[in-house]
């Protein structure tokens, strides 16, 4: 199968978008009317380009509001379509895309419809080009892909094809089964979008919302499963209108786009046990088993304030680095590595962005086949040179420029900390760890960013996303979407808002990009870690006394268990049986907090509780981040 995308998808100008389109490897390009009247050259002009980067043009679109029209607009509207015919001459392409009449003026009547298209197929066929007819799901009397198809086999002309785009058929919930029926030579070019599931018209929903498959939630996994049963090997073509897009990098949202297709395609086959002409075979999405370690990269005035704080809150400095300033900080299941040398990836990266997270590495399966299925997926590779016995540890790059490490049971890393570290060691310790394991990770980003990272975690890991959800911060809305493996061992909550004002963006655009923000760590007992980590001297979050006589209110708590979690600073939230406790850290100078959780049985983040920790949060902003 051969891969295009529209110029509508992309942000820029002409040059700029033909230019990220090629460079994501894309073979085909749809050319949006806008971006050829806003461009300053000829048809020809964009033939040339086109060629030049090894493209080609697979369709001049939108043509609208063609057939059903009465006289006299019926003849104007044909000697309209001969001029479209003239550019798509000029630009060496032979699809002209109509859209299902949306004109108050249109008649109805699926013989109307046939004629006109006949008509329009001989005069294309004179030319050598073809027509091929999309039904929008807003469309006047042609809304559904079934009448589009009767339309075009009642016009029984070969140069008259259909167009199936997979957002007008999965809004309307249209039945797929008709789908598999048409003959596959019939259809001229099939258009690939996803989107959320919202409540709204269907065109303000396509206009703005549109995303790329994997970035949403309709059916589109269906959808390509009846596409497939037609036999169909011919275009897919993506055709996204999204505000989000149109904010971001041409060049990223393309590489999205090859991505999405790279991974949907590849679901297909899995699903199917089919393979999909054309199309490589990747590995299998990487297992997850959870984090090994976090790297920070500090610098030393940071290093020994944030080391100070990794003992209140229960580490042990584990191990130093043979050769490099790197100390390994541990208890129960947790590892954190503290970067403060002066060479290498960490330091760069310190350089540019501050005292921050620098690498999360996960425990996979296999190192090596993520590592593969991430570069067939075109992320970004990682590597830097080690010392003489030291291991190379396969990474990408990940959210705002840091990395994305995979550790495995099955080769040399599995003895990451007994090459690469000289334990240090310590008197037996009776009492158990404060802290077991890692519970979830928290990474803010630029709005426009949040899809991209989105797809980047779902294509590569075997997790799942859950459906975005707002939170109210003290300046603005954030969303919040968590990928996750079924069994809890990997939580990412990914979050973005569009307003400068929450602390989510204050975060990303005032401090140092976009990154982790918080670091959740599990506890089987908030009460005896939470006083512990205060007779150790670290400043937990103070949360206001309202909050506590609101849980009075709400929950069935006795007023014994509620002055318990208000002396502690807990917050508390219920669903059913299942309960969740939470306290934060102060945030440190740059922004980042760690979170204390206990659940039982609880699966969820406590967003209840989301606007009272930011509310508080805000009253603290430091200096440095401009108060809202
Ligand atoms: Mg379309
Ligand atoms: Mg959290």
């Amino acid at each position: 199968m051969q891969t295009a995308i529209a110029t509508v998808c992309l942000s820029g100008t002409l040059e700029e978008k033909l230019a990220a389109i090629a460079a994501a490897r894309f073979t085909g390009v749809e050319i949006f009317e806008n971006d050829l009247l806003s461009f300053n050259g000829t048809p020809a002009d964009v033939r040339r380009m086109v060629g030049d980067l090894g493209l080609r043009i697979v369709t001049f679109q939108p043509f609208r509001d063609f057939e059903g029209m009465p006289e006299p607009q019926r003849s104007k509207v044909f000697s309209r379509a001969e001029r479209k015919f003239d550019v798509m001459q000029e630009l060496g392409c032979d699809l002209l895309l109509i859209c299902s009449n949306v004109s108050e003026q249109s008649l109805g009547g699926v013989d109307r419809a046939a004629a006109d298209f006949r008509e329009l197929g001989e005069r294309a066929a004179a030319r050598g080009l073809r027509v091929a007819y999309e039904a929008l799901a807003w469309g006047r009397h042609v809304s559904d892909y079934r009448d589009a198809w009767e339309v075009v086999r009642r016009a029984a002309h070969p140069a008259v094809g259909l167009v199936l785009d997979s957002f007008h058929v999965l809004v309307r919930n249209t039945d797929l089964g008709a789908m598999r029926a048409i003959p596959s030579d019939r259809i001229f070019l099939v258009q690939i979008a996803d989107a959320p599931r919202l409540e709204m018209d269907y065109l303000s929903w396509s206009r703005h919302y549109r995303c790329f498959p994997g970035q949403g939630e309709l059916a589109v996994d269906a959808f390509m499963e009846a596409l497939q049963a037609t036999g169909y090997d011919g275009l897919l073509s993506h055709e996204i209108f999204s505000d989000r897009f149109r904010a971001g990098s041409a060049r990223s949202v393309a590489i999205d786009g090859q991505r999405s297709f790279l991974f949907l395609l590849d679901e297909l086959r899995r699903r199917t046990a089919t393979p999909v002409p054309g199309m490589p075979v990747l590995p299998a999405r990487a297992v997850c088993h959870g984090i090994e370690f976090v790297e920070f990269a500090v610098d030393e005035p940071a290093a020994a304030k944030f080391e100070k704080l990794l003992e209140g809150l229960g580490f042990r400095k584990a191990g130093v680095h043979r050769t490099k300033a790197v100390t390994r900080w541990s208890q129960g299941d947790i590892n954190v590595v503290v970067n403060t040398d002066k060479e290498g990836f960490a330091h760069a990266f310190q350089i540019v962005h501050g005292s921050a997270v620098c690498a999360i590495a996960l425990r996979v399966d296999d190192a090596a086949a993520a590592v593969d299925r991430a570069l067939s997926l075109l992320d970004r590779p990682f590597s830097q040179p080690v010392g003489p016995g030291e291991l190379d540890i396969p990474a990408v790059r990940g959210l705002g420029g840091s990395l994305l490490y995979f550790v495995d049971r099955k080769s040399r890393l599995a003895d990451i900390w007994a090459v690469d570290f000289e334990p240090v060691e310590h008197l037996a310790c009776a009492s158990a760890p404060l802290l077991t394991r890692y519970d979830h990770v928290s990474q803010s980003m630029h709005d426009e960013e949040m899809l991209t990272w989105l797809l980047f975690y779902t294509s590569l890991l075997e997790v799942k996303k859950t459906r975005v959800q707002d939170v109210v911060d003290p300046g603005g809305v954030v969303q919040s979407q968590v990928v996750a493996t079924d069994d809890g061992s990997l939580r990412l909550v990914l979050n973005a808002s569009q307003s400068q004002r929450t602390l989510a963006s204050r975060f990303v655009s005032q401090v140092f990009g976009a990154g982790v923000q918080h670091i959740a760590l599990a506890t089987e007992d908030i009460f005896r870690t939470t006083a512990h980590m205060r007779a150790a001297g670290v400043d937990l979050l103070r949360i206001p006394e309202n909050y506590y006589d609101d849980l009075e209110a709400r929950t069935e708590l006795s007023p014994e268990e509620i002055s318990r979690l208000r002396e502690s600073g807990i917050l508390y939230d219920r669903e059913g049986a299942a309960e969740y406790y939470q306290a934060y850290t102060n945030t440190l100078d740059n922004g980042f907090f760690f979170e204390i959780v206990e659940r039982r049985g609880y699966a969820g983040f406590g967003a209840a509780n989301a606007p009272i920790r930011l509310a508080a949060q805000a009253r603290l902003a430091p200096a440095t981040m401009p108060r809202i």
